[in-house]
Order: structure tokens, then sequence, then C-alpha cells
């Protein structure tokens, strides 16, 4: 816990309850969106209010502490943000999401054709497809 706390402080955070919690929940399910953080905090903390998920995820994001990964048509998924450019594989049936190094290692890990006069720093990589249980288990 001490690390967090350290960064929290780095990041110009004070350090509660809440953002532990969220933290906390974090280390054990990546990728999770609000709801599951709300109800994951709770389940340690007690009683919070989904606003205040909300409130402490977009702090934790501005200050670099957390990565927001948002799939087409699905809600906001946060993850500890590593620095190692990762990508995500996206599930279309069951919509899970898992990680997958890059393949260059740095941003951005594509070249564009053209670049348009733009300082680019990151390409934004996700790869959809079937997970291993749903190419197993057929819909309805
Ligand atoms: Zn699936
Ligand atoms: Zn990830």
């Amino acid at each position: 816990m001490r690390d967090v706390e350290d960064r929290l402080r780095a990041g110009g955070l004070r350090v509660t309850k809440p953002r532990l919690a969220v933290w906390e929940e974090l280390v054990e399910r990546p990728h999770a969106d609000v709801e599951e953080l709300a109800t994951g905090v709770r389940r340690r903390i007690g009683a919070v209010s989904t606003q205040a998920i909300y409130d402490v995820v977009h702090a934790l994001t501005d200050a670099g502490l957390l990565r927001r990964v948002e799939p087409a048509g699905s809600p906001a998924r946060f993850e500890i943000e590593t620095g190692d450019n990762h990508h995500h594989l996206v599930c279309r049936a069951c919509a899970a999401i898992v990680d997958v190094p890059c393949a260059i290692g740095t941003a951005p890990c594509l070249e564009a054709r053209s670049d348009e006069g733009y300082a680019i720093d990151e390409a934004e990589v996700t790869y959809w497809g079937l997970c291993a249980s749903c190419r197993t288990t057929p819909p309805g």
C-alpha cells in the first residue's frame, strides 16, 4: 500500500479511503467499469456513491495514475497505468478485455502514412474478435 500512497501524493492527490479502495480493486480487476468498481469498493469500505467513484477515477486518470480504455459500444473501463503502451483484445460477444503487449514497445507503435503536421504521440490499437469461451459456446 505504501507504493500507492506515494503515487497518489506524487500526483498531487490526497490519500483517501475511496481512492485506495479503487486502486486495490483495479489491481484485482483490471479493465473494470465504474459500476463494477462501485460494487467492489462498497464491499471493501462500505457505502460510497457511484458519483464518488466517478470522481475518483477521473482524478486518478487526470493525474496519470489510471488509464481509461473505451472500446466502442462499451462503458469506459479503467486500469492502472503501467506506461507499457499495451493494447487490448476485445470480445465482440461478451466484451471481455485482455491485454496484449505492444508489438514495438513504445508509443506510437504504428507509423502514420502522413502526419499532416501533427506531433503524433500514440496509436490506439484495439483488436476485435471472439474470445476463446465465446468461440466454443455458440450464441443462443
Ligand atoms: Zn467473449
Ligand atoms: Zn489493459
